[in-house]
């Protein structure tokens, strides 16, 4: 079953001089999928994002989540929709530095008014499984980078939204909690089914997806698949990576 489709996808931007970011772009991503995007910096990967994640709107071509397209949504339907469909990761973690941990991941669910109960028992499963169960009442200033990582995919999954996307996750994470991440979105992908699409410069983030897609210029250039062996698939992005050409350090970020 299909969760996003993407059909035709054009993103014109329009100032002085109008830029075509995205130029009919085609895209299926099936339940249960962990899709990386991968291209040099400038090639339309953040605006694919934000178009499918409705931050943005097409210029032309269609998206469709669930069967729905969120575009033609009305304003209150579609924060509706963004609130129970999709999930957002960013690089910069995005999290409320007034809040605690815990207020932070139940945000969303408050905002829907789900009954506190069960609330709390999502709460519970999902801190136990990203590991955070211990700093719930810490506020975001007293923790780490990879604990606010694994705090925001926890607020961005816990109402198990069709769809997880992320941009550039792993982007602000030092090399061992940027490992960690993707490996508890990979445990994410596998037990709950949960599908997810990742834009990223790293190939070792990348190398966890099931399938890597890279764009050029804002057209598709490629795609491969994960046969299952991670160091062998990393090879694979490597080489699609020197291939596509671009500037060297846009995909070997440096670490802190
Ligand atoms: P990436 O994420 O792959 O680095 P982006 O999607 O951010 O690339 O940008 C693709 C192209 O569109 C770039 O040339 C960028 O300068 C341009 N661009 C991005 N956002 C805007 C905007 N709001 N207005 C005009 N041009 C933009
Ligand atoms: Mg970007």
């Amino acid at each position: 079953m299909e969760i996003l489709k993407v059909q035709k996808l054009t993103k014109i931007y329009n100032g002085k001089v109008s830029y075509k970011a995205l130029s009919g772009i085609d895209l299926s991503i099936k339940k249960g999928e962990f899709v990386g995007v991968m291209g040099p910096s400038g090639s339309g990967k953040t605006t694919l994002l934000n178009v499918i994640s409705t931050i943005d709107t097409p210029t032309s071509g269609e998206v469709i989540i669930n069967g729905q397209n969120p575009h033609a949504l009305k304003p209150e339907k579609l924060a509706m929709f963004r609130r129970q469909q999709l999930g957002f990761v960013f690089q910069s973690f995005n999290l409320l530095p007034t809040l605690t941990v815990k207020e932070n991941i139940l945000l969303p669910l408050t905002l829907d008014g789900t009954n506190l109960a069960e609330m709390y028992r999502k709460l519970e499963s999902i801190s136990e499984k990203l590991g955070i169960a211990d700093i719930l009442n810490k506020r975001t200033y007293e923790i780490s980078g990879g604990q606010a990582q694994r705090t925001a995919i926890a607020r961005a999954t816990i109402h198990q939204p069709q769809i997880l996307l992320a941009d550039e996750p792993t982007g602000n994470l030092d090399s061992k909690s940027a490992r960690d991440v993707m490996e508890l979105l990979t445990r994410l992908n596998k037990e709950e089914e949960a599908t997810m699409m990742l834009v990223t410069h790293d190939p070792q983030a990348a190398s966890y997806c099931s399938r890597v897609v890279f764009i050029k210029d804002g057209e598709l250039f490629n795609e491969i698949y994960n046969g299952d062996n991670r160091p062998v698939f990393y090879q694979k992005i490597i080489n699609v990576l020197s291939v596509l050409g671009g500037d060297a350090h846009d995909f070997s970020p440096v670490r802190i």
